[in-house]
């Protein structure tokens, strides 16, 4: 094992006469410059380590001791970085007078750091979030098998009572399934509206003051277009939509999708409902469609629960069912698939009409302020507003702040208050109403 005493040059470059001017007694003796000064030997060197020198020529071994840790490495670096830096004619010796190809040294080795740094930390974030990951979803994959077991057995069960009649099971799951979710959940709220009890839900209004009790005339008016979409659009559109779907693919076949591929199956519902609507009822928004169809829609400034399908028949039509059949289709789901998102597309899409920001649901300020500004907001998620900016009017508001799920019992508009000039609006600056 070579070793090397301190003012000699590291074996690759000695005697190769690349650098005569910059031997390391000329570099640290320096012309009196005491900033060419090498480091001292870095306190974590101890006589008895050698390391091997890791640029010029790994199988030579250096003595930490005699030449230092640091004294190498800085040693090499500059050299090598003033041999980069070089103009053609340019000598070495003028190099080393010039300080500005060591800040430059520094400066990029100090970027390096950085990136290495940078590059280590995200990685190890990686690396902690798919272990997390994988352990979520394997303790989720353990309750699915559970419960999954059973599922498949009811399953079973009732796809051996229904044999030969299998349009009844798939009937129930489209249908009566979602209808119930649909008429359960936005007859609660009916109550509430009309009643206005229990009083403490009132605090969670959005719009205070309005539907204070609801308009019993505009009411009726409402709930009958509802009748007629869902009697006469939606379950007709159902009823044509099995045989698309046994064509594409059985949706009531004996195996049940496997947990992670239910996940997928909402995911791309979920992103293609949020393209296809956003396009859709921002046509419907065009001056030509706007007043003989979606106006409807937008009658109710402050809506309730039950107005999220009255809307004219051509836009249930193409904004409200379109966008959520074409996943299912596109992707040949389950039966159980399908009948889980459409109840949950019907759950949200009342949630998003309720006029309160109620605790741990998911906030309905977005579609609150698109039924009060009518051209902010059109997309479910947000996603394609963001895209298009078509949000950023909203993005200035307090409705915008208190666009999060409520984790507690004080309502949104109580810990977030107006500013005190807008008093008639949290949800924006007003003049905005391009249709009215
Ligand atoms: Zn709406
Ligand atoms: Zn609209």
């Amino acid at each position: 094992m070579e070793s090397f005493q301190r003012g000699e040059l590291c074996p690759s470059l000695n005697g190769t006469d690349l650098y005569p001017e910059t031997s390391l007694k000329n570099f640290s003796r320096g012309k009196g410059n005491q900033a060419q000064q090498p480091p001292p030997p870095q306190a974590s060197c101890t006589p008895s380590s050698v390391i091997s020198c890791p640029i010029c020529n790994p199988r030579s071994s250096w003595d930490p001791d005699a030449l230092g840790l640091a004294y190498c490495g800085v040693i090499h670096r500059d050299l090598k970085s003033l041999e980069q830096d070089m103009a053609p004619g340019d000598t070495m010796a003028g190099h080393m007078e010039n300080p500005r190809g060591h800040e430059k040294s520094n400066q990029e080795g100090h970027i390096w750091g950085s990136m290495r740094n940078t590059t280590l930390i995200q990685g190890s974030g990686l690396l902690l979030l798919l272990v997390f990951w994988n352990s979520v979803t394997w303790h989720l994959q353990r309750f699915w098998d559970a419960s999954g077991y059973f599922c498949q057995t009811q399953w079973e069960n009732l796809l051996s009572t229904f044999e030969g009649y299998e349009w009844i099971l798939y009937h129930i799951g489209v249908i009566l399934v979602p209808g119930l979710c649909f008429w359960g959940f936005s007859g609660l709220l009916l109550l509430v509206d009309t009643t206005e009890k229990p009083t403490f839900i009132s605090r969670y209004r959005i719009q205070h003051g309005k539907n204070e009790p609801v308009d019993p005339v505009k009411l009726r008016q409402a709930l009958r277009t509802v009748f007629f979409n869902q009697n006469f659009i939606s379950i007709p559109m159902l009823v044509i939509y099995y045989p698309f779907l046994k064509w594409r693919r059985d949706p009531c076949s004996r195996e049940l999708p496997t947990f992670h591929w239910f996940l997928v199956e909402m995911a791309c519902f979920t992103l293609l409902q949020e393209i296809l609507f956003y396009y859709v009822h921002r046509l419907f928004h065009h001056p030509m469609l706007y007043k003989k169809t979606h106006k409807k829609h937008h009658e109710w400034t402050a809506p309730i629960g039950v107005v999220s399908i009255y809307a004219d028949p051509l836009e249930h039509v193409f904004a409200n069912m379109l966008p959520v059949l074409v996943g299912p289709l596109a992707m040949g789901s389950h039966l159980s698939s399908i009948t889980v998102w459409l109840s949950m597309v019907l759950i949200t899409s009342i949630i998003n009409h309720t006029g309160y920001h109620l605790p741990f649901l998911p906030s309905p300020e977005f579609h609150e302020y698109h039924h009060l500004k009518s051209n902010q907001c059109y997309g479910v998620l947000g996603l394609m507003d963001h895209l298009h900016g078509t949000d950023t009017l909203f993005k200035q508001t307090k409705a915008y702040e208190r666009h999060v799920i409520l984790l507690g019992f004080t309502p949104l508009s109580e810990s977030i208050p107006d500013s005190p000039k807008k008093t008639s609006s949290a949800l924006g600056p007003s003049g905005l109403f391009p249709h009215q």
